[in-house]
Parts: structure tokens; sequence; C-alpha cells
């Protein structure tokens, strides 16, 4: 793997985000709750994650880009969380968030749901991840736990996640119903974020879930393009697109402003224990939605295996 980039990111308290983000949900939805709570533990339903928590050193890495994977896809760029969990400084790290599979072990393209804890040097890893990719049946979505099939704690291509120890403590629960505004749940909140802190970067993480409405997401087909993708058309033309049903489990990586790391600012991926997952877009139901989160902001960025040639194709 590459080079990695690190830079500190603005970390104001729970109690100073609790107030900016509801007074910009408020704008936004027609009721708004955010408040400081204890995590509950995600261990249990719907959430069944391996750890907990999300706290513990929180940091954020951004793995690759959109550039590995449009105009022409680059499959040589093969990752493994064990060693961002290395990069990032954190060996045993609980990592949720938002990438790309690895077409070298399942042989075919996917959406990567984050929830995996890396190994330490006591233990090993626990791959909590899910895959959502077409069914070559029906055309539909096939969302399947990673590790039914596969053994690795491989990705590739891009990836943006939160990591931390996954302990028990403080996070920001955010409350809404009924979208009253344009932009999506993720959005809202980096926007509220940017027009209040400016260049002061505020990264954050967590798990949310859509507990009411449908959700428009996206699913990349089994096979990458046989011709570039070279603008959002191309790339949109070849997504697939779905209306998904709630209770969607949605793990989201989000950075209010680029400190110049070439960053994808949003980036969230759900799943279900209904068969339905993949790319979040927004809600298609604004009058019934209802979300109910989990977050916490991140002390740094790490910026690992950047592309050297950029572009903004590909990046909603
Ligand atoms: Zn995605």
């Amino acid at each position: 793997m590459a080079e990695t980039e690190t830079c500190p990111l603005h970390f104001p308290s729970l109690e100073e985000l609790s107030e900016v983000l509801k007074s910009g949900l408020q704008k936004n939805y027609a009721e708004v709750r955010v408040s400081v709570v204890d995590c509950p533990d995600l261990t249990h339903k719907p959430f069944g994650f391996p750890v907990k928590g999300l706290c513990g050193k929180p940091r954020i890495a951004d793995v690759g880009g959109v550039p590995y994977l449009v105009p022409t896809a680059r499959l040589d760029k093969i990752y493994n969380i064990n060693t961002v969990a290395k990069k990032i400084e954190l060996p045993g790290a609980y990592f949720l968030g938002a990438g790309a599979a690895s077409h070298r072990s399942m042989g075919l393209n996917a959406e990567l749901i984050f929830s995996v804890q890396a190994e330490s040097t006591t233990t090993p890893a626990v791959n909590g991840n899910y895959v959502a990719h077409i069914n070559p049946a029906d055309g539909g979505c096939l969302l399947e736990k990673y590790s039914d099939k596969y053994s690795d704690c491989d990705f590739g291509l891009l990836s943006n996640v939160y990591a931390s120890e996954g302990k028990p403590g403080k996070v920001l629960e955010v409350n809404v119903k009924k979208r009253t505004g344009e932009d999506n749940f993720v959005s809202c909140m980096k926007k509220t974020l940017l027009e209040h802190y400016g260049d002061r970067s505020v990264g954050m993480g967590g798990t949310f879930i859509l507990q009411e409405g449908k959700a428009k997401l996206h699913i990349m087909p089994p096979e990458f393009s046989a011709c570039p993708l070279n603008n959002d058309e191309d790339v949109n033309r070849w997504l697939k697109f779905f209306e998904m049903r709630a209770p969607l489990i949605c793990q989201s990586v989000f950075v209010s402003h680029d400190p110049g790391l070439d960053l994808r600012l949003e980036h969230t991926h759900c799943f279900s224990h209904h068969g339905e997952g993949g790319h979040y877009h927004t809600d298609t139901t604004p009058e019934t939605v209802q979300y109910l989160g989990y977050f916490h902001p991140a002390e740094f960025v790490y910026r690992i295996d950047k592309p050297s040639v950029t572009h903004t194709v590909g990046r909603d």
C-alpha cells in the first residue's frame, strides 16, 4: 500500500456539536432531537456489530478513491483492513463505513458495508462486513455476510471508514422525522458543520437506522464497465438503482471540509436483515421518513494511497 498522509481534524465537544447539528437539522426536518447519550450496545440487534461502541481514539481513513474505479477500473488496487489499522496506528480498531469489495476475492464487483474489527497482537479479526451485489438470477439485490463465503479482510479500489477502539462511551444521538428540505440526512449534517465551522474540518462517523420509509440506493454491476466512464451521466447509466425499504442500517462517514487531501466528503452504505443493501443516496419518502443515528467526531483523518491523478466524477 502506498503512502499515508495524516491531518488533525477540528474536534468540538459533543455538547457543542449537539447544538450545532440541531439548528441545521431543524431547517430540514419537521421533528429533530439531538442529545449526548451513552452509546447503545451495538452488539445487539439491529446492529449486531462485533464491538459495543464507537469510542476510543476516533479517526477517519480515506483509502484509494473513485479515480481507481472510473474512468477505468484498477483491478490491482486491493487493500486489507488489518494493514489499514496499522497505517492509522490503531491495530485492533473497529471499522464502519462504505467502500468497494475486493474483486480478487469475490470475482465480481460489489458494494462493501463495513463492520469489522481488525486483528490485534492478541486477537484475530472479526469480520462482520456485508456485501451487496446484483443477483445474476433476477437482476435484484443480493446481500450477504462477507464471512459466509470469504475468510480474508480485503477490499478494493476505495473506502471511507470511521475507526475507533469500539468502546462504550458518550456519542451523539440524532433522531429526525419528516424531511422538509432537499438534502439527504448525511449531507444535511455535513453542510451544517461546514456552515458553522468553515475551513476548520470536522469529520464524523457513525451508524443510523432508516426506521420508516424508503430510500434510493445503488449497487455497482458485477462487471466493470467495458468502455470508460467519463462523466456522472456515464456512471449513473452504469450503476443499478433501487428503492429499498426500512429498516436499513447505514454505516456513514462524512467530513465537513477537505483539508487538501482529495477526500470523498460523504459516503454511506446500508445493510438490512431483509436482504437489501447498497450505497445510500437519499430517502424517497420525505413525508414518512424517520432516522435514528449514533455518531462521534474523529480526531484525525488519514489519507491512504491517494490517486495521483484525480477528478470529481462519481462522488455522489
Ligand atoms: Zn458507495
